[in-house]
């Protein structure tokens, strides 16, 4: 303790009194992330309003091997953004300007800080866009999407935030910079760190410069709603819009118990169904409702009983927040005090028997399930209701977790998709890891955090068994 007192000394005479908080009011506001599970107390905050801080911060940090754990908005579900025993947290929120728009060389710089919110609405002012659009984009920094890889409703078109960087400025564990990618469309550099970076959930360094690629706001979208008897139908449809090559803006998932739940937080007029889809089809003004007529007719296909599209903003706007409101619907109304929330991938072919044996596991185990997600790129989160303070069922719920992610890498999929590891992920990582054979690729990853923070200060608990 007294290396921390020293360097808490060295932080305040160099960062300013000011940036450095050890309020126990404070500290308990960034005990926590949106994953709400196991808060861990800091031993005190900095917030950084540069990238000078930031080195500055680190070279201490280093010094005195005190571990740190990066902050941007906190929304991480993982509990990523949870500090790590003994550390600092480094809140990047007040690193928060757009530092250019450059529509002619197809990017846009931030500092990590910024709101993705504020980001789009800045490029609105173009016509452009950065496309991925995590559910938490009024709140989610831009750097926390670049270190978590987020997605989003977007991704069945534009992937995750991976396809979007183009460079990154970066303060290593020691506070020296490195500047990795180019702003521009190509670039090889050898290795790509940069791509080692994105991701790396803060285990590997401090993104303090971000370069995102940009693109044409979609001319014009129409946007749909099926209503099923069954999930599978749902389930269906992915894989027969793809036979038909048709690859809408966004597709996602409500199951029975999402649309009641959506539909009583917010008061939208929901139909009911077993299961719904909300899609967009975006493209020029002529074609797109050619789209979505194909689009109808594949979805009724699948035995939709019922499909309504539309291109009015009002009922646009009312399908979009239904589907926003998924998540925060389900823990409004929650029938227990805790939540386990997924984040598998599929292949789409595989989406209707994913769907069908999420249900089944978990009424093995006797826990409430409910079910949304990204289904236009296979990515379900099925959210599992549990109680920590009820042991029998926390162990039911954990199990029922743990067996959604082994069906879903039974499957041939993934056990995280856009959500990262953090926490709450490290075992079932490596369950997908052992299933394929590849329990090499955790060492060498352990080996690559060796290199880059050798000291094992940065995020230290997180991501590796
Ligand atoms: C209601 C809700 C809906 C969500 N919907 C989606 C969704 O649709 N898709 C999706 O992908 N995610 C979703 N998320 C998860 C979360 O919002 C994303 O992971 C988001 O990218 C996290 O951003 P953040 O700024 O809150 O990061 P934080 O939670 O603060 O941090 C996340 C991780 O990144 C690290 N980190 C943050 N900033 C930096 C930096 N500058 N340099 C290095 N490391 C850094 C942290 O140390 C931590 O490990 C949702 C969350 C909520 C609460």
């Amino acid at each position: 303790m007294d290396s921390y007192r020293q360097a808490l000394n060295e932080l305040k005479g160099t960062l300013g009194e000011n940036k450095v908080f050890e309020d126990p009011k404070i500290l308990y506001t960034y005990s926590f992330d949106a994953s709400g599970l196991f808060p861990g107390k800091p031993l005190c905050v900095v917030r950084a309003f540069s990238r000078e801080d930031v080195v500055n911060t680190l070279k201490i940090t280093y010094k005195y091997g005190i571990p740190v754990t990066v902050r941007g908005s906190g929304t991480s579900l993982t509990g990523a953004s949870i500090p790590s025993e003994n550390s600092i947290v480094l809140d990047l929120s007040p690193m928060n300007r757009i530092i250019e728009v450059n529509v002619v060389d197809g990017y846009i710089v931030v500092e990590p800080g910024v709101r993705l919110d504020d980001l789009n609405s800045e490029l609105a002012k173009y016509g452009y866009f950065v496309p991925p659009d995590p559910a938490s984009s009024s709140t989610c920094s831009v750097g926390g999407c670049v270190a978590e890889d987020a997605g989003g409703m977007r991704g069945a078109k534009y992937g995750t935030f991976r396809n979007w960087v183009l460079a990154l400025e970066v303060v290593l564990p020691d506070g020296e910079v490195v500047f990795l990618g180019e702003p521009v469309l190509k670039c090889r550099q050898g290795l790509s760190l940069l791509h080692l970076i994105i991701g790396s959930e803060g285990t590997l360094g401090v993104i303090t410069k971000i370069y995102l690629k940009i693109w044409p706001l979609p001319e014009k979208i129409v946007r749909l709603m099926a209503l099923f008897k069954s999930v599978e139908d749902a389930g269906r449809v992915v894989a027969e819009a793809k036979k038909h090559r048709i690859v809408p803006l966004i597709m996602e998932f409500l199951d029975k118990n999402v649309l009641k739940f959506v539909k009583e937080a917010t008061g939208l007029d929901l139909p009911e169904a077993e299961a719904a889809i909300i899609a967009d089809v975006d493209g020029p003004l002529e074609a797109v409702w050619r789209y979505a007529k194909r689009l109808e007719e594949i979805m009724r296909k699948c035995g939709a009983f019922e499909v309504k599209a539309s291109d009015d903003p009002e009922e646009m706007e009312k399908l979009y927040l239904a589907r926003r409101s998924a998540y925060p619907a389900s823990l409004k109304l929650r029938p227990m005090p805790a939540v386990l929330i997924e984040d598998i991938t599929v292949p789409p072919s595989k989406l209707p028997v994913i769907l069908k044996k999420i249900y089944q596991i978990a009424e093995k185990h006797g826990v409430p399930v409910v079910v949304f997600g990204h289904i236009g790129d296979g990515n379900l989160h099925p959210v599992i209701y549990t109680d920590p303070k009820d042991r029998e069922l926390w162990e039911k719920a954990e199990k029922c977790f743990k067996e959604i992610c082994l069906a879903a890498i039974e499957l041939g999929g993934a056990i995280a998709g856009e959500h990262g590891i953090g926490l709450v992920k490290k075992e079932v990582l490596v369950e997908e890891l052992k299933a394929r054979n590849s329990l090499r690729a955790l060492d060498l990853m352990k080996k690559i955090k060796q290199v880059f923070d050798p000291k094992n200060i940065m995020n230290p608990d997180k991501v590796f068994l």
